[in-house]
């Protein structure tokens, strides 16, 4: 779908945003641009992954911690996926940061190591949807590709004032189709930087600062008074909470860790072993059966750990941690990628999610 726009209006927005944005943002450690003033495509691409479901303010620290440990392609497509995920520790949706390993390798192994500029090839690695593919191509590449995110959606649909629901499929195409008409072949990737900018810092989900937008004369939403109530979004469902449960399964001084499996969700990442609880089960129930199933060992539950409560996007849990003993049977790896016996000072060569840190936490205030 391809839109038409007055090119009067669009060349009016492109340059009030660009000089907007030229003022921007240029401290982030991923605008740094070469000697020769250009970017380097890894750089780009590193940042525009951890940047897809983390804010500008954490990613920062992780992203100079990931590119001193993983300088290059090569340097991550060789790394064990274990060092990617605890480079990645913390940041979460851990998927990101397997699909870019894997993806490292593919451009080792057919591009030579160099980041592909072509649309299709880059669009075939992992990891690389719709939104990234346009960034890459337009930040890295100056390619005059579009993009949307959250923040542009949002942009997008108050300037247009677009009262549709942003997440029916029609608004969807609708809106790529003007993120598309929008983007000046010129400057590609200043001008997507600069309309993510906006979303990010003025034109913001709740209160948007028009009287400092850029834009505000062009705003259509503004001009009806409307923008407070856009983007129109379908109501929110009730997420699901589950009851969990996890192990501190203790031999001496040393406990039990096991890998989740690598195709599900926080998979690579280690764990306190354990698992959700079929309803009407109790918590002790639940994770002697969790513990045969995954590691073949009857266990005998002790003392309760902590309780860690956390909302994921489309669930809740509440974590029951409890200490325990091996009561028969030797561990082997059934339902889980690999176990390990470690011990609290050692603990931390394993990447955890957030949940099992908590848990850990709990274990050295004792
Ligand atoms: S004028 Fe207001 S609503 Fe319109 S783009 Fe700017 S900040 Fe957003």
């Amino acid at each position: 779908m391809t839109l038409p726009l007055n090119p009067a209006w669009r060349d009016e927005f492109a340059a009030r945003l660009l000089a907007w944005g030229s003022g921007q943002r240029g401290h982030l450690p991923w605008r740094a641009a070469a000697d020769d003033g250009r970017r380097d495509p890894y750089r780009v691409w590193v940042a525009e992954i951890m940047l897809q479901q983390t804010g500008v303010t954490t990613v920062g620290p992780y992203y100079d911690r990931f590119l001193a440990r993983f300088p290059t392609v090569a340097t991550l497509a060789a790394a064990p996926l274990d060092d990617v995920l605890k480079a990645w520790e913390g940041l979460g949706y851990y998927a990101r940061a397997r699909h870019l390993h894997r993806a490292a390798q593919i451009v080792v192994a057919e591009h030579g190591g160099r980041v592909p500029s072509d649309a299709h090839a880059l669009a075939r690695l992992p990891g690389i949807g719709r939104y990234t593919l346009g960034a890459i191509l337009s930040i890295a590449f100056g390619q005059p590709a579009p993009i949307l995110d959250g923040n542009v959606r949002r942009v997008l649909a108050r300037v247009f004032a677009i009262t549709d629901n942003v997440r029916a499929p029609a608004t969807e195409r609708r809106l790529w189709a003007l993120s598309e008409a929008l983007v000046p072949a010129d400057a590609p990737g200043a001008f997507n930087e600069a309309l993510m900018d906006l979303g990010a810092t003025i034109c913001i989900a709740a209160r948007p600062r028009c009287l400092a937008c850029p834009v505000m004369s062009l705003c259509q939403g503004r001009a009806m008074g409307i923008q407070d109530a856009l983007p129109t979004r379908p109501p929110r469902r009730q997420t699901p909470h589950y009851d969990v449960t996890a192990g501190v399964i203790w031999r001496g001084d040393e406990f039990l860790v096991a890998q989740r499996p690598l195709d599900k969700m926080l998979g690579g990442l280690w764990e306190f072993p354990g698992g959700k609880c079929d309803p009407g089960e109790t918590l002790a129930d639940c994770l002697r059966r969790e513990l045969r199933e995954e590691l073949a060992i009857e266990v005998a539950v002790g003392d309760a750990v902590t309780v860690v409560r956390h909302a994921y996007t489309h669930f809740r849990i509440t974590l029951h941690a409890f200490h325990g003993r091996i009561v028969s049977g030797e561990p082997r790896a059934v339902e889980v990628a690999a176990f390990a016996w470690t011990t609290l000072a050692d603990v931390d060569r394993y990447a955890m999610a957030v949940t099992d840190q908590r848990i850990l936490a709990a274990l050295r205030r004792r």
